[in-house]
């Protein structure tokens, strides 16, 4: 194992996990970039550290400053961490919806939060848009504080460009013919995306979309539309981001909580996995893609957090009965 210098040089270089009911499932190799491993606890860190990383390069972030974000949590919590080990604030703008265990950590971090009711993009008063203006504010008070604005800018994808993708590549030395997962901001599947396609150019990248998200809709129609709803937090993207309009994607599926859920609890029971709910929508992804691709063929996806991060929700039989979602039985 490596020595580091600081936390920093902690995120990154994940193990990759077989997953073992989807790949005999599917007579696939099925492997899982453990991204919950990083020291947030989630792939977020990868782009916390190489948004700010990019700030300070172009001279915007400067000794001291702050950085203002909109993020479902998982992004704060990974600004929160990399601003702490270099010096900055952090303030956090989260719909109210998202989980209690999410909130308690950012704000054990110090971050500022600010809850604000979960209203669509459309609303001026969505949490990405507000946070967007809460920096300008700041700014205008002559404060050095940046927007993170992760959704739009394209150094989150870079940053998965540059280590996610080609760490998942060395990792099967090149052995890999399919990759898939959900989108938040879409800088996951579009930074592990280039890297692989640009290493391996016929492989075939697929986005796991969950429902209530309109990207599985806009690359089967060339039209955004949404249907149904999840209870999976940080992914279902309703809009083309920057990141998400550079993703190189070739299939697409929409995959429900109830395709998705009991592969997540199967998973806790028999492969000692506790995962988030995007993870569940990937490993779904997976499986499709595996079918779509046949026998024999290697797929990657990634485990984006830890279960442990939703215990009040996704693992709590009272919130899944009330939802009138699967409940595995040992969870009952
Ligand atoms: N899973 C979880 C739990 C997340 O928090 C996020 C980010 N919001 C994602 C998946 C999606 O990652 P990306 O933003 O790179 O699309």
């Amino acid at each position: 194992m490596k020595v580091t210098e600081s936390v920093l040089d902690a995120i990154g270089d994940t193990p990759l996990i077989k997953l073992r009911a989807a790949s005999q499932a599917t007579g696939c190799a099925i492997y899982g970039k453990a991204e919950f491993m990083n020291p947030g606890g989630s792939v977020k860190d990868r782009a916390a550290l190489a948004i700010i990383r990019d700030a300070e390069a172009s001279g915007a972030l400067k000794p001291g400053g702050t950085i203002v974000e909109g993020t479902a949590g998982n992004t704060g919590i990974g600004l929160a961490l990399v601003a702490n080990a270099l010096g900055y604030r952090t303030v956090i703008v989260i719909p109210d919806t998202q989980s209690d265990e999410k909130k308690s950590m950012l704000r054990l971090q110090g971050a500022e939060l600010i809850e604000v009711p979960a209203v669509p993009y459309s609303n001026p008063d969505n949490y990405v848009k507000y946070s967007g203006r809460l920096a300008e504010e700041l700014a205008a008070k002559g404060q050095n504080a940046i927007w993170a604005n992760q959704f739009d800018n394209v150094a989150n994808l870079r940053g998965h460009e540059e280590t996610t993708g080609p760490e998942i590549y060395d990792q099967l030395g090149g052995r890999i013919d399919g990759f898939i997962c959900a989108a938040g901001t879409g800088g996951t599947l579009a930074g592990v995306g280039r890297a692989l396609k640009a290493r391996k150019p016929d492989v075939k990248i697929g986005l796991a979309d969950p429902m209530g998200a309109s990207l599985y809709s806009y690359y089967k129609t060339g039209e955004l539309k949404s249907s149904g709803s999840s209870i999976t937090e940080g992914i279902g993207q309703g809009r083309i981001t920057a990141n998400v309009a550079l993703a190189p994607v070739d299939f697409a599926y929409q995959i429900t909580d109830e395709e998705a859920l009991p592969i997540l609890f199967d998973l806790a029971a028999r492969e000692g996995l506790l995962l988030g709910g995007s993870s569940a929508i990937n490993i779904a992804g997976a499986i499709r893609l595996a079918r779509e691709l046949g026998p024999g063929k290697t797929i990657v996806t990634i485990l984006c957090d830890s279960g442990a991060r939703y215990a009040s929700k996704l693992y709590n039989p009272a919130f899944l009965r009330e939802k009138g979602l699967p409940l595995p039985a040992w969870l009952a």
